[in-house]
């Protein structure tokens, strides 16, 4: 199974959830939130051949990281993967929006000058700002919009810059976000977990939940479950292909 945005390094014991989803032949990317965690990733994983550690600043720091801007843009030559980064529009994190958004361009203008990345993005409450920045420097980079929680009409603008879309048990629990899922083109779906922030009930879900989208997926797409899981894999394996990106798989 795939869980496309983990926390693996926020989960409680990080090294045995590390070692289950390695035994359970679980693939991972592993998102990050500082540069710092980037590199405490890269030593926790090590040898740990289906997850790759995402290079990432979470926009909900940018705040008080403005600075580490320069260590995400330095770091993103050892990896593929960047993430998680993005936007947060929502009201504890307006104050910084002017920065974030300065931060989230920086970002996204590195990943495409090295290449084109694959990139896990965070877009809530800011999903047209983070939109207006994929159009303008997204180059060859690939979006992937994580947990998508805009409107209609901006998902419709994020499937025209032929955006990615990774969904999750958590964000499939409303019905706006089934709604949204449903519209999404099924090349371009993808699952995640979000974990340790993504719960089902009180317990955190482990990279390995990922597939408890699968059925929910199965009931909008109307078709069995194993064609939705086949259709995952096949959609991962085309992200992950790095004939699309300038870059050498990592
Ligand atoms: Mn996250």
């Amino acid at each position: 199974m795939i869980d496309t945005h983990c926390h693996l390094d926020l989960y409680p014991n990080p090294g045995r959830v590390i070692a289950e989803a390695d035994a359970r032949g679980t693939y991972v990317i592993a998102v990050t939130t500082t540069p710092r965690s980037f590199l405490g990733n890269l030593r926790l994983t090590e040898g740990r051949k289906r997850i790759r550690v995402a290079i990432g600043l979470h926009p909900e720091l940018v705040a008080e990281r403005y600075r580490e801007v320069d260590d995400v843009c330095r770091y993103m030559e050892q990896t593929t993967y960047v993430g998680e980064i993005g936007i947060d529009g929502s009201p504890p994190h307006a104050g910084s929006l002017a920065l974030q958004r300065k931060a989230f361009h920086t970002i996204v203008r590195q990943a495409d000058q090295l290449g084109g990345k694959i990139l896990s993005i965070h877009s809530r409450g800011a999903a047209s700002a983070v939109l207006q920045t994929i159009e303008e420097e997204g180059g060859k980079n690939k979006s992937v919009l994580h947990w998508f929680s805009g409107t209609q009409i901006e998902l419709k603008k994020a499937i025209d810059l032929d955006c990615w879309f990774s969904v999750g048990p958590s964000m499939l629990k409303s019905k706006k976000g089934r709604d949204l899922t449903a519209a999404i083109p099924r090349k371009r779906l993808l699952i995640e977990t979000d974990g340790p922030f993504g719960t089902d009930g009180d317990r955190p879900l482990m990279p390995w939940d990922a597939e408890l989208a699968i059925p929910v997926i199965a009931k909008l797409w109307k078709v069995p479950a194993t064609e939705v899981a086949d259709t995952l894999c096949v959609n991962f394996r085309n992200l992950l292909n790095p004939k699309d990106l300038q870059v050498s798989e990592s």
